[in-house]
């Protein structure tokens, strides 16, 4: 076994640890943001090559899930500010053909949108088979932002009657059979919680101020909602024990190493795409004839 192949094996592993497999005994107080399974510091000095090899994994998966096109993958991204989305997404996906993937990021809903029902918007946007669709931010806000801030809530124009105290409940069984229908239909569907502590968040918000190049990044909106913090986290708990399926399983990934997250959340879309049938499409007789007439054809010709 070459030494990749059981760097990955090895990844697959730490996936399988973070994974919600047990929603019912779900607390998010007993996860630890900081945890890097006491890799230490040889491992984060080899994290970026232990991040290519799962990088190339993943990209020849892919090749494959592009060619048989059967099946299709969805991957959701959640969490507060500055945990590390937009990094993790671009690192992960990094090898892989961009035709054969697709990026959406959600953002405060727009009028058109807000006129339909909660679930729309990301329905658009769902990959094709044999794609990799990746969601950043999604569905989800419906049960975090939403319920942190009930006044977005009021904005969508629901009938009151409709409105009770039973809403998030309802959203998720509603989310629930939304997804084993897309399971059904062949969609694979993983979502990671990036688990960022407070202390960490302030770090790298101060660094986003400090640094000339990340101020950008800076908004004033999302550090106000580190004011929201506790409902936050109480909202993040609570979806994760609702919606945890074996169809549709969040993970719950470390995140305040970024190489370490990265690690994660690539031994499981690897984890993922390995437990499909993944083949390239097999040519019959009468292809290959296809085949064997257009070599001649070439060769004679000019
Ligand atoms: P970044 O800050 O890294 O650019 P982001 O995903 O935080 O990425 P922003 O434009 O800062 O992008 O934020 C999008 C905002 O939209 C978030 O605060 C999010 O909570 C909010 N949002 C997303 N979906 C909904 C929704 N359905 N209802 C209300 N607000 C939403
Ligand atoms: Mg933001």
């Amino acid at each position: 076994m070459g030494a990749s192949k059981k760097a990955i094996e090895r990844a697959s592993k730490f996936a399988a640890r973070y994974r919600i497999d047990k929603p019912g005994k779900f607390r998010l107080k007993e996860w630890d943001a900081d945890d890097t399974m006491d890799l230490g510091k040889e491992a984060k000095g080899r994290a970026a090559e232990l991040l290519q090899a799962g990088v190339d994994h993943l990209a020849a998966l892919q090749e494959k899930l592009y060619a048989q096109d059967r099946w299709g993958v969805l991957l959701v991204f959640q969490a507060m500010d500055a945990a590390g989305k937009d990094g993790t997404i671009k690192h992960v996906m990094s090898g892989i053909n961009p035709q054969g993937c697709q990026v959406h990021s959600f953002k405060s809903p727009s009028a058109e949108e807000l006129d339909h029902d909660f679930l729309w918007r990301t329905n658009c946007r769902l990959p094709e088979r044999g794609r990799i669709g990746i969601f950043n931010r999604s569905y989800y806000e419906e049960v975090l932002v939403v319920r942190v801030h009930p006044e977005f809530l009021e904005r969508q124009k629901l009938p009151p009657k409709l409105v009770t105290k039973k809403v998030w409940d309802e959203r998720y069984e509603d989310i629930n059979a939304y997804e084993r229908y897309l399971a059904r239909n062949g969609f694979v569907i993983r979502k990671f919680f990036l688990n960022v502590s407070k202390e960490e968040q302030k770090k790298r918000f101060l660094e986003r101020l400090e640094n000339p190049a990340k101020n950008w990044k800076f908004s004033l909106a999302d550090a106000q909602e580190r004011g929201f913090w506790t409902d936050y986290m109480a909202a993040y708990d609570e979806m994760i024990r609702a919606t945890s399926t074996p169809h549709a399983p969040w993970y719950v990934v470390p995140a305040n190493n970024k190489w370490f997250t990265r690690l994660v959340v690539a031994a499981a879309v690897i984890d993922a795409l390995e437990e499909l049938d993944l083949a390239f499409p097999k040519v019959d007789e009468d292809k290959r004839g296809e085949l064997a007439a257009a070599r001649k054809a070439l060769t004679a010709g000019k």
